[in-house]
């Protein structure tokens, strides 16, 4: 299994040299070659695996340059540390209607479900090779403390954390500054996460930079996190005698993406719902066929306060039939604000994928009636989903993906419920430790001076 750019340039490369640049050279996105398909017997038995074995049958096709012995260890490492007996608790609501529960990891978001075995797979390739890397991650929130929690430590890896000042949640800043480790540095850059995105991929498209610090990127374009998060689509789809349709609180796309290669490669999907907050730019194109950007707003969501889904450049290039020259034209479009795609291709996506947003106001409303009818607290980014799920037509069971716990956003629950989350007791004492990060002006030679000024 080799793995191509979504811009065409560069020829294949392997999956761990996928994995460990994160973004391709040419400044497009990995995808694999071809996919692993499972047939439906197989995944009728997919039902009573544990999760991390389900976990190692389906990543295993994707790496085949990992020994099976280490993705073993790796799988087994990643998901002990999750709270509770099950890694992805799938809850029934009422009706027709599901929570798969995805923040059992240590940062409470459904990002330790790949970011863990990413930060597993780097350190088992770089001390092989024995090289070092630098990681730089933007962050509307969440990325931020899994990669974190997933690197530190790691001495074959300084990783930098972009995150917009002043735009993520108290606890999830908290969760990011509060870390102790030499080879951690958070940046709290002066802008928009947008901002924070695009100077990662600057420094990605400066070659010098680029060699001089080994630079990786771990957000969600890194193909090994999709292909971990295509797991718990199989894991949920197998619970059901019929197909399923999930509904994804989305920013960057990486999430919902995994869900589309996840029906491709076999999985009992029937749509994907794209939900959205009031960044509504994905609902506006599912009605337009036109990616028009706008000024990213601040949310009671704001690890979907996002106008560039990053990933949406991998379904281009499917729904293209893989036509990377037409990608490119349309990145390079995208950068100069839009683009519009051929009626043929919005009515192709639009088979699979619907999509809904919602506001503040509604994001609230529907926390409230969540815990009035089941008693159960979701956070903002859950209930922006669950509003669109509940807006879908269709008997058939909807499962939303609940991205992230309740407690890490605190202050929009009580206000929408009058009760406060509790955080977990490894993390109840968070608001006392003592914080520690740079705020830079939003300029990418600032943050180069500061990332040559700070490698460990
Ligand atoms: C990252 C994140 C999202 C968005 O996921 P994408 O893969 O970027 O679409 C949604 N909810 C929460 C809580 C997140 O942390």
């Amino acid at each position: 299994m080799k793995y191509i750019s979504t811009r065409g340039a560069g020829g294949s490369v392997t999956f761990l040299e996928a994995a460990l640049s994160g973004l391709a050279p040419d400044g497009g996105l990995y995808a694999p070659e071809s996919l692993p398909v499972f047939g439906k017997e197989e995944i009728a038995g997919f039902r009573n695996m544990p999760y991390e074995r389900l976990a190692l049958k389906i990543f295993s096709p994707f790496a085949p340059d990992v020994p099976a012995t280490e993705l073993e260890r790796i799988f087994k490492a990643a998901y002990s540390g999750f709270d509770g007996p099950e890694t992805a608790p799938l809850v029934h609501l009422w009706d027709n209607q599901y929570i798969l529960e995805l923040y059992h990891g240590p940062t409470l978001a459904f990002k330790d479900f790949a970011m863990r075995p990413l930060g597993m797979l780097f350190d088992y390739a770089l001390g092989r090779a024995g090289k070092k890397a630098t990681i730089v991650a933007a962050t509307s929130g969440d990325t931020g403390s899994a990669a974190i929690e997933a690197f530190k430590n790691c001495k074959n890896v300084n990783l930098f954390v972009l995150h917009p000042r002043g735009r993520v949640s108290e606890v999830q800043r908290r969760q990011m500054t509060t870390v102790r480790a030499a080879n951690v540095k958070n940046i709290a850059l002066e802008g928009s996460f947008d901002d924070c995105q695009n100077i990662v991929k600057a420094l990605f498209a400066d070659v010098k930079f680029r060699n001089a610090v080994n630079l990786s990127a771990v957000n969600s374009i890194n193909w090994a996190r999709i292909a971990a998060q295509t797991v718990y689509y199989f894991y949920a789809a197998a619970r059901f005698n019929e197909g399923v349709t999930f509904c994804v609180p989305t920013g960057n796309f990486g999430n919902i993406l995994a869900g589309f290669y996840a029906k491709k490669m076999g999985a009992g999907v029937e749509k994907l719902i794209i939900a959205s907050n009031a960044n509504d730019i994905l609902t506006r194109f599912m009605q337009s066929g036109k990616m028009e950007q706008k000024t990213a707003v601040p949310t009671l969501s704001p690890s979907m306060d996002i106008q560039v889904s990053s990933n949406f450049e991998r379904l281009l290039f499917e729904y293209t039939g893989r036509d990377s020259a037409a990608v490119l034209a349309l990145m390079e479009r995208f950068k100069k604000g839009s683009y519009e795609v051929k009626n043929e291709i919005l009515k192709n996506i639009k088979f699979i994928f619907e999509a809904g947003a919602c506001s503040d106001k509604e994001t609230l409303a529907e926390i409230s009636r969540v815990y009035k009818k089941t008693g159960r607290l979701v956070d903002p980014h859950t209930a922006v989903g669950l509003r669109a799920a509940f807006a879908h037509k269709g008997s058939e069971p909807v499962v939303t993906l609940s991205t992230a716990h309740p407690a890490k956003f605190a202050d929009a629950v009580a206000k929408a419920t009058g009760i406060t989350p509790q955080l977990p007791p490894r993390l109840a004492d968070i608001m006392t430790r003592k914080e520690e990060y740079a705020v830079l002006e939003n300029s990418e030679e600032r943050v180069k001076e500061f990332i040559y000024g700070n490698l460990h």
